[in-house]
């Protein structure tokens, strides 16, 4: 009840923009954001980077409703590329659609992810496509597939899949035989019973089959999840069917389970962080509520020590 709570406050405008606006939200939110600035990612991701993992920065923002928005946002990403490959981070970058102006005019959003992909060719990094609800779905796919059939692109940009949803089985494995690399996680939308297991064994279940599906595909795909379960069947499967360490990557993101993202770096496998920052942190933020509710009392604790 509480996640369901949660999702739908993400999605209220209004709340939004006094959350955004308030410098307690402000201040809350670095719980799971780095910051408001390019320069903040970049210290934070140059602190993940020593710690022995890579990265993947994102420009928090979605559903941007001008195509002026939209145009800034590809520009920010653009500025981030080039300062991260002078700066020599091992960090690439994740982008919505919505961010690109996917809701306001489609071919401008294509315009604008074909030229970060074609920028992130030259400076030897990857753009990966972040999965938002399901009214955007399959039309995330069909962006990628574009992107990645151009030239030169094939390795430089990727899919998310979410196991909630039952058509990702099949998904992943056309994606996957297109050659195209996949980030599975298990989503943070609330979707309706007749697309989504609504049970987190099934959501779990689903997890495991698409996860054996992607490692044994020959692609280097990342496997996005907190959920020491899903780590430990991974470890599983990887060390049965010998797959080296050197094939896949965990991604977790910035301020979560920080102990098991070391353990597992120590431990000689491959760990990607997800840093988000910028001003636009509420649905975010709020998404991560939705996944463990218990963080609201911890958040309330620490505001009043
Ligand atoms: C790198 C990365 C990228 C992602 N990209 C997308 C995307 O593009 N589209 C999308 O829909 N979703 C995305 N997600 C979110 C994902 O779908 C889940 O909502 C989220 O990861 C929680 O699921 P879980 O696998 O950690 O398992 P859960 O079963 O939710 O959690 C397992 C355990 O992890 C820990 N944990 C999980 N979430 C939190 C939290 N918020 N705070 C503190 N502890 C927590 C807890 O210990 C919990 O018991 C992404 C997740 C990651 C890690």
């Amino acid at each position: 009840m509480l996640r369901a709570l949660f999702l739908r406050l993400s999605e209220s405008r209004r709340l939004r923009a006094l959350a955004e606006r308030s410098s307690l939200g402000r201040r809350v939110s670095r719980r799971f954001v780095a910051g408001e600035t390019v320069d903040q990612a970049l210290a934070a991701t140059r602190a993940v980077n020593q710690r022995g993992m890579s990265v993947s920065i994102d420009n928090l923002g979605e559903n941007v409703t001008n195509s002026d928005d939209a145009r800034q946002s590809a520009a920010l990403y653009h500025h981030m590329l080039d300062r991260m490959a002078a700066e020599n981070l091992d960090a690439n970058v994740s982008l919505k659609l919505t961010h690109m102006g996917l809701d306001v005019d489609a071919a401008l959003a294509s315009e604008l992810a074909r030229g970060l992909v074609e920028h992130a060719v030259r400076a030897n990094s990857f753009v990966r496509v972040d999965m938002e609800g399901s009214p955007y779905t399959q039309r995330t796919l069909d962006f990628v597939r574009a992107l990645h059939r151009e030239p030169g692109h094939s390795g430089r940009v990727g899919a998310v899949l979410q196991s909630y949803l039952y058509r990702s089985e099949e998904d992943a494995r056309a994606l996957a035989a297109e050659g195209i690399r996949i980030r599975l996680c298990k989503g943070a939308y609330q979707e309706p019973a007749a697309i989504a297991f609504q049970k987190k064994s099934e959501v779990d279940a689903g997890f495991v089959r698409i996860m054996k599906i992607l490692l044994q595909s020959g692609v280097y795909h990342g496997i996005a999840t907190h959920d020491e379960k899903m780590i430990a069947a991974t470890l599983d499967f990887a060390r049965t069917q010998n797959i080296p360490a050197s094939a896949f990557e965990f991604q977790m993101l910035y301020g979560i389970r920080r102990d098991l993202q070391q353990k597992l770096t120590g431990d000689g496998w491959r760990v990607r962080v997800y840093i988000p920052f910028g001003a636009e942190w509420y649905p975010y933020f709020m998404r991560r509520l939705a996944e463990r509710p218990a963080n609201v009392f911890f958040l309330v604790k620490n505001l009043f020590r």
